[in-house]
């Protein structure tokens, strides 16, 4: 069954009677395999294999996808347009190391690869480019536009941002002269008092009329461009928490009462939540507040919207979520992290306000909680280790964050092991390819259904539908997922992968990447 021509992949296709392609879908049967643990009355477990039977359908054709960032004009929002723009050009410049060339490193869907399978005649690996296991878009196909309360066009905010080489923006400039960002949503109580300097390319009105501007300007942002689809993503400044008020953000219909009412704590980034949901297009919250207030969450599984959260996982917590996830798996017991920020760019400036410092400090705590407690040989129940995060303003190291962590742990027979390490994070060039990654994938799973042909417990479902609202497959880009109301958070960087590349491989018909190798073991 060749591959039509289509948006995305062709590079291989799957020979299986439980998988079906046609010119829009591809359609797999998949049997997924878990576990069902019962104790017993002497405190012993009993497992339970357990199968279920899933039909997955993939729509094949991409379209033309536009992403609208909020907080464009920011680092990150400039430094992604710049390097989508030097890709799809194929720019090289000059630097002081010589010739550099456009790529997407650092992007997951872009610049890693999965095992498909084994050569059939030789035994070797073959690997193929994440991109390549469904249909996607690609990034260099991405029509960009956005917002931002600071009227600077992106030519003028790449050279704020001071992250890329001058002969790469003297290439540029004249593509991102033309971008201007569109007036935002500013109520100044929510960041930094520090950032009022930017605020002059504001909304006017009541927080109504603000949502229902934002919803016109996805509307006609779509419209000018020919756009089949649309992602919105918060790059913009770091917000404090808005507070929980039962009554007021705590259900869907509340939060859009309150919006109607104007009340104080609905904060310019729950706006732009509610906006694309009710737009029907994806939202992911690149920042650590809590943008998807519970009556957000609801509002988008009633309008069967995606939502994505929170925080970009660049580098620090990246770096955590692997680190730790080693540690507690090498069955050390991990006792204290300190972590150390300094950073010099207009984030850690917003970050350096005691209240949107608090808005990391929460994002950046919660990540090992869930490898701790996966270890009850290590950890007593709710035992933690200590925790420190702190954040300074360094104005001379610009976008060159420094993180500095020591990791301190007990091993064998009361010794310690002390791991310190120094992370200098080129913040933006970090964060660009999770920018796109996560545009990339919320409008893949647009396309991705599923219903259950049947499950030991007999339960089937006849008619397709999508993922949970709440898009947990984004965990690896993002420091604190958010994840479906009452499901675990996991935070392990290798699981986080794992989930992703299985689930795609699942709607291939594929069987999950399992690293057992039982070809090379048994013979
Ligand atoms: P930045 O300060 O350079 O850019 C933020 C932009 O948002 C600014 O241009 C500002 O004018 C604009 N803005 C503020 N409020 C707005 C609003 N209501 N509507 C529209 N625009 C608004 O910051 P950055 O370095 O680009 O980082 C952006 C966000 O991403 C920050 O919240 C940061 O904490 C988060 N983040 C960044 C990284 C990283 O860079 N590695 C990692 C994790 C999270």
């Amino acid at each position: 069954a060749a591959a039509p021509a289509h948006n995305g992949s062709d590079l291989f296709v799957v020979n299986s009677p439980n998988v079906a392609y046609s010119e829009d879908v591809i359609k797999s049967t998949y049997t997924y395999q878990s576990t069902k643990v019962t104790k017993t009355a002497d405190a012993k477990y009993v497992a339970q294999p357990v199968e279920t039977k899933y039909d997955f359908k993939v729509e094949r054709k991409v379209g033309k996808v536009g992403l609208m960032l909020v907080g464009w004009g920011g680092n990150n929002g400039s430094t992604v347009t710049a390097g989508i723009i030097a890709n799809r050009r194929g720019l090289t410049w000059e630097s002081r190391e010589g010739i550099k060339k456009s790529n997407y490193f650092g992007s997951v869907v872009m610049a890693s690869t999965i095992k498909l399978g084994n050569d059939a005649e030789t035994g070797e690996e073959i690997f193929i480019p994440l991109h390549d296991i469904l249909p996607m878009v690609h990034p260099n196909d991405l029509v960009l536009g956005g917002w931002d309360i600071n009227s600077m066009n992106l030519a003028d905010a790449m050279d704020r941002a001071g992250v890329l080489e001058p002969d790469l923006k003297r290439q540029v400039r004249e593509e991102m002269k033309q971008f201007q960002p569109l007036p935002s949503i500013y109520y100044p109580d929510f960041i930094a008092a520090n950032q009022e300097g930017r605020a002059n390319n504001l909304l006017s009105g009541s927080k109504q009329e603000h949502l229902e501007k934002i919803r016109k300007d996805i509307r006609d942002f779509k419209q000018t461009n020919s756009l089949d689809k649309v992602v919105v993503l918060w790059t913009a400044n770091t917000e404090r928490y808005a507070e929980l008020i039962p009554g007021v953000n705590d259900t869907s219909d509340n939060l859009l009462s309150a919006i109607k009412s104007g009340h104080d704590e609905v904060s310019p980034s729950t706006i732009f939540a509610v906006a694309s949901i009710l737009e029907g297009v994806p939202f992911v919250n690149g920042s650590p507040q809590n943008t998807l207030v519970p009556g957000a969450i609801q509002l988008a599984e009633q309008h069967k919207a995606f939502i994505g959260g929170d925080d970009f996982k660049s580098g620090q917590t990246k770096m955590k979520s692997a680190l730790v996830d080693f540690l507690v798996n090498a069955g050390i017991k991990l006792t204290s992290i300190a972590s150390f920020n300094f950073l010099g760019n207009n984030d850690g400036l917003n970050l350096n306000a005691p209240q949107q410092f608090r808005s990391k400090e929460i994002s950046k705590s919660n990540v090992v909680d869930d490898m701790v407690a996966a270890n009850t040989i290590l950890y007593e129940k709710d035992e933690h280790p200590d925790h420190t995060v702190v954040i300074k303003y360094m104005p001379a190291v610009g976008d060159h964050k420094r993180a500095m962590d020591e990791y301190y742990g007990e091993i064998f027979m009361g010794g310690h092991q002390s791991i310190s390490m120094t992370n200098i994070c080129e913040d933006s060039l970090l964060a660009s390819p999770l920018i796109i990654d996560l545009a990339v994938l919320a409008e893949l799973m647009t396309r991705i259904s599923w219903k259950a042909a049947s499950t030991q417990e007999g339960v089937s479902t006849k008619e397709y539908k999508g993922f949970h609202s709440v898009l947990s497959i984004l965990s690896y880009m993002l420091k604190a997922p958010c994840t479906p109301p009452g499901t675990p958070v996991i935070n392990s960087l290798y699981k986080q992968r794992a989930a992703m590349t299985n689930i795609f491989r699942a709607c291939v018909g594929l069987a999950p990447e399992s690293d057992m190798t039982l070809e090379h073991k048994l013979f």
